[in-house]
């Protein structure tokens, strides 16, 4: 497995599971957590979720894909913008760790900036990693202006990565915040690479997918893949879908392919504002 090193200098896969929309229905439940558990096998060993995902059902149902093996998995969760203050962020991660069913969450995430003030919750995130709850933290949907702004705050230089919208169709953080991560060694976890789904029906897709004999997919998620300090946490539930996504990882683009898919799908040419879904 493709691997990605954190801040702290810890090795993740480059490849995880993403699990937004799981959880929300209980005839979904065991074929759900089947699939993360194919996941884990095929060496995915990252599993991205949060407390919003289902309500919680989300966290819940990842409790039972990793229920005697939390030790093969690296578990990524959230906290919502509004449960952010010093306080609430400690309570939001107990919560989760109590449907998570584990004692630690390695990654914890301020899901997307919100209105108490970054000293707060980083207070927060010390709190809990004084207390081995979690063990990195990190942000989401941060712009480089938000980014800045972070760093800038006591200790906002211990953030281990920003989780961002980042697809072949929404290639807008290739601009100034990818340049602005890369510079300082933190990962981006590129969230909706697949574009939900809604990749595919592209020509110059589906001519290097036919080239290769895959899917416009795991073409676009191979795309991904590709680029140094970037982990892609695709979700799937359907069993093939997690075993094509863990193909893609042996996708060798070719210059040619680089080429049709970048004249398909441009790099930006100025500042774009920061894409969320
Ligand atoms: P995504 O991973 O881009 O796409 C998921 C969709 O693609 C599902 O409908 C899935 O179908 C389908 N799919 C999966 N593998 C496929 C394949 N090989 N071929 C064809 N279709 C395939 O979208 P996402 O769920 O929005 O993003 C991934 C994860 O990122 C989320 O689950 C969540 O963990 C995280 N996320 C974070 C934020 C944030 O604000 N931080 C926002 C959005 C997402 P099946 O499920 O039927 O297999």
């Amino acid at each position: 497995m493709k691997t990605v090193i954190l801040p702290g200098g810890e090795a993740v896969p480059a490849l995880g599971l993403g699990t937004w929309h799981m959880g929300e229905r209980g005839a979904d439940r065991r074929s759900e957590a089947e699939a993360l558990r194919c996941g884990i096998d095929l060496g995915m060993t990252l599993i991205d979720t949060a407390e919003m995902y289902a309500s919680g059902g989300s966290e819940e149902g990842g409790a039972d894909a990793i229920r005697g093996r939390r030790d093969e998995v690296f578990l990524v969760s959230k906290v919502l913008p509004f449960n952010a203050s010093r306080n609430g962020t400690i309570e939001a991660c107990e919560a989760s760790l109590s449907r998570l069913e584990v004692e630690t969450i390695d990654l914890y995430l301020l899901h997307w900036p919100g209105s108490y003030p970054l000293e707060d919750t980083l207070a927060g995130f010390d709190d809990l990693k004084r207390a081995g709850k979690i063990r990195y933290w990190g942000v989401s949907n941060f712009d480089t202006s938000e980014m800045q702004e972070l760093t800038a705050v006591a200790g906002g230089g211990e953030c281990a990565t920003n989780q961002i919208l980042y697809n072949l169709d929404r290639r807008g953080v290739e601009f100034d915040l990818l340049p602005w991560c890369d510079a300082r060694s933190i990962p981006v976890m590129a969230y909706s690479p697949l574009e939900q789904g809604r990749i595919a029906g592209n020509r110059a897709l589906a001519e290097v997918a036919a080239r290769h004999g895959v899917t416009e997919t795991q073409v676009a998620l191979a795309w991904v893949l590709d680029r140094d300090g970037v982990i892609a946490i695709p979700k799937a539930s359907r069993l093939d879908h997690v075993r094509q996504n863990r193909a893609a990882l042996d996708i060798r683009l070719t210059p040619e392919d680089r080429r049709a898919l970048d004249a398909a799908f441009p790099a930006p040419t100025s500042k774009r504002p920061l894409e969320i879904l």
